[in-house]
Order: C-alpha cells, then structure tokens, then sequence
C-alpha cells in the first residue's frame, strides 16, 4: 500500500514548573528527529523584553504598553551545535542564558497571563508545529495551541522536589540562589499559571498523566518513550 506522506505526529508536553518537561521534550525530539519548541522560553523572552525596556518591575507593569509593542518582538530559535538543542533568539540576540535566570521566572507568570501576549506567542507555535513532527512542551499545549495532538503527557510532582530540582540546575549553570526563592518561585508560578483565566494549566481528560516526584530522570523519559512508540507503531499497522 502506498506510503501515507506523513507519518509524524504532534506530541504535546505540559505540566507543572521544574517537572523535567523540557529535557524529556528534547531529548525526544532528538531521537524522534522531531522539531523541538520550548514555548516556555518564549514566554520567558517576551517578559525578558519587558524587563529590558522597563515595562515591569515591582512597583509597575505597563501591560499596555507592552501589548502595543508585541510587534517589535521577533523570535526565532536556532541549532547550538555545542549544546545540541536550540536557542532561543530575541530580535536576533540569543537570549538563552537571560531568560533563565530568577528575575525572568518571578515577572514570567504575570506577562503570560496577558492574553495578547498568549494570542501572539500561540499563533507561532501553531505555525512552527503545523507539519506535525513536533515536540513542544509548555502549559497549555494539550489544550490549547495543538487539542488535537496524538501524544499528550501532563507531569506533576510535588513541589519541594521541583525546586531541588532546579536548584541543582541554576547552581551548575553557575547561578547563586537559594532553595527558599526558587521554592517561592514554584509555588508563586503554579498558582498564577493555574488560575489564570486565559489557558490555565490544565490536564486534558485525553493527557497521560504522569508523577515524577519518586521517579528518575531516565524512567521518567523511557515512560514517555514507550507511550510514544506505542502510537507510534499503531499508526503504522493502521496504515498497511
Ligand atoms: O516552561 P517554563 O517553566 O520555562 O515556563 C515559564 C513560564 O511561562 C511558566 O511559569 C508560565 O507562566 C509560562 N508559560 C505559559 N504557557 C506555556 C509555556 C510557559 O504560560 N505554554
């Protein structure tokens, strides 16, 4: 029988802060030689640009100033052949390392709650995922910016364990933090991305959820290896 033209598929990661999502997203991606999209560092480079033209601070955030100016924010993501993932770039500046680092994760809620801002960053996802062959991992990707994706997974885990998580992170990536600030992180972001009203972080009824709080690194990938394989292979089988 003939070949079907495409056999890829959209795999959709989401869940809560620090839950691994991006490094089973990539490394998926990898293997898969899918197009990797870290919608996370999209949000996180829109509120970097905030910062950097003094739209937020802890006093004010100028939201409609910063809806106006969404047009002047260009992003694109380019191939790090050193750290084999991609970068994340801001009107042509990688911005990579700025976007993580505390101060862009404590303003990094507020700005994606705008709704403007969700309508601009999903209109791109949707674009770069739109020949399917896709990983992207985020909130709001399930049930939001691809509903009709084939894979879905939903990470979650208790909160302590995330923060340890990320603290080990940003201290190897040289950062000086400390457990109380990135657990106040975590905490402050799962309430405002989970209560906001425009795309709250949800588990969709048709996402595998799945607890990293006891689990590895390695077990946690090989359980979203195997769910993918398996759709994977049942669309071939579908296809002979
Ligand atoms: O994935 P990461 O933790 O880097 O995301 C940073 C923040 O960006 C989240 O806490 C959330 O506020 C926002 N975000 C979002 N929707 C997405 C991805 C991230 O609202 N799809």
């Amino acid at each position: 029988m003939e070949k079907a033209k495409n056999d890829k598929i959209t795999i959709a990661i989401d869940g809560y802060a620090s839950t691994g999502k991006s490094t089973v997203a990539k490394r998926l991606a990898k293997e898969l030689k899918y197009i990797y999209v870290d919608t996370g560092a999209m949000y996180r480079a829109v509120t970097y640009f905030a910062l950097q033209n003094d739209l937020i601070n802890k006093n004010y955030f100028k939201e409609k100033e910063l809806i106006e100016r969404l047009p002047e924010i260009d992003l694109t993501f380019h191939f790090n052949q050193i750290t084999e993932t991609n970068d994340i770039y801001l009107n042509a500046a990688n911005v990579e390392k700025e976007i993580r680092s505390l101060e862009v994760s404590h303003y990094v809620s507020p700005v994606s709650a705008i709704a403007e801002v969700r309508e601009y960053l999903v209109k791109l996802q949707r674009e770069m995922g739109k020949n399917k062959g896709v990983v992207m991992d985020g909130r709001d990707i399930g049930s939001v910016v691809f509903p009709d994706a084939e894979l879905k997974i939903f990470f979650t885990a208790e909160a302590k364990v995330r923060a340890e998580r990320r603290l080990l992170e940003l201290q190897e990536k040289g950062e000086k933090v400390d457990f109380d600030s990135i657990y106040q992180n975590v905490l402050d972001r799962d309430r405002i991305d989970s209560s906001r009203k425009e795309s709250p972080l949800i588990k969709t009824e048709d996402a595998f959820e799945i607890d990293v709080t006891c689990i590895n690194k390695e077990e946690q990938y090989q359980k979203v290896w195997e769910l993918a394989q398996n759709i994977l292979i049942a669309k071939t089988k579908t296809r002979k």
